[in-house]
């Protein structure tokens, strides 16, 4: 799955405050997850990155601190991207791409935004070819971010949100065979047709036996009384008394009797 990220230049990102850090795909070893704080955040869109970039600059950083901000919408926002160092966790600036999810205090993440880290973690892993650990900003750090329900998720291994994964086009039902055949016109008293010996497994299961000499390709007296029996407790698909001619409707009737479907 390819992940879409909003760059700085689409969300309106102010220049650099000086110039991070270029760190190589090849140093990268962690993926952080962080919170925005205690308070939650009642909104999503380019306002999230925006008010990380005002608060990150008031502290006197280059810009938005972390590599990537995801909000409640499942949107991705760059941040100090793949390529430059970031700021949002001492020691692990280099090692580890730091993602805020735009939540805060008990807020709880929503499928979408989880379902869009899980992507850019995957992303992550592709590119710099490796496994990252999975980390929380306290495993770096002592701190309460990323906020119980976001902590949860990392240490469970950062699922896919079910939801999210039944969002899947279900592959098609297939729909049962019928075992139901047509009666091949050559079968009628006195033929010898390889589906005569199906017609006396039929009748026989169907309790229209015995038949004496079953079975054979043969549509000989017994076969023809088995099915004069079959016509005589279900007249509707006879011709007469004692019909010993199956029919196709009779031979459609009697799978059903034998309980094919
Ligand atoms: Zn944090």
């Amino acid at each position: 799955m390819s992940v879409s990220i909003v760059s700085r230049k689409s969300w309106g990102a102010k220049p650099w405050n000086g110039a991070p850090a270029a760190v190589p795909l090849s140093k990268r070893t962690e993926f952080f997850i962080h919170y925005d704080g205690g308070n939650p955040i009642n909104y999503t869109g380019v306002k999230v990155p925006q008010a990380i970039q005002r608060s990150h600059l008031a502290q006197g950083w280059a810009g938005v601190g972390y590599n990537f901000v995801i909000d409640q919408d499942g949107t991705i926002y760059e941040g100090r991207g793949w390529t430059l160092q970031g700021a949002h966790c001492p020691e692990h600036n280099v090692s580890g791409i730091g993602v805020q999810i735009a939540i805060g205090g008990d807020q709880k993440p929503s499928d979408k935004a989880l379902a869009a880290a899980r992507a850019l973690y995957d992303e992550a892993c592709r590119k710099t070819g490796r496994t990252l650990a999975k980390k929380g900003h306290k495993d770096g750090f002592a701190t309460a971010c990323p906020g119980k329900h976001l902590y949860e998720w990392v240490k469970a291994g950062m699922p896919a949100p079910k939801g999210a994964e039944s969002e899947k086009p279900k592959p098609p039902t297939p729909k049962p065979v019928s075992k139901i055949v047509a009666l091949n016109p050559a079968v009628k008293p006195g033929a010898t047709h390889k589906q005569v010996r199906e017609l006396q497994q039929l009748l026989v299961k169907a309790g229209y036996g015995p038949i004496k000499g079953a079975y054979t390709d043969f549509y000989g007296p017994e076969t023809q009384r088995a099915v004069a029996r079959f016509h005589d407790r279900n007249p509707a698909y006879r011709s007469g008394l004692h019909d010993p001619k199956i029919g196709p409707k009779g031979f459609v009737a009697l799978q059903k009797k034998a309980g094919h479907r």
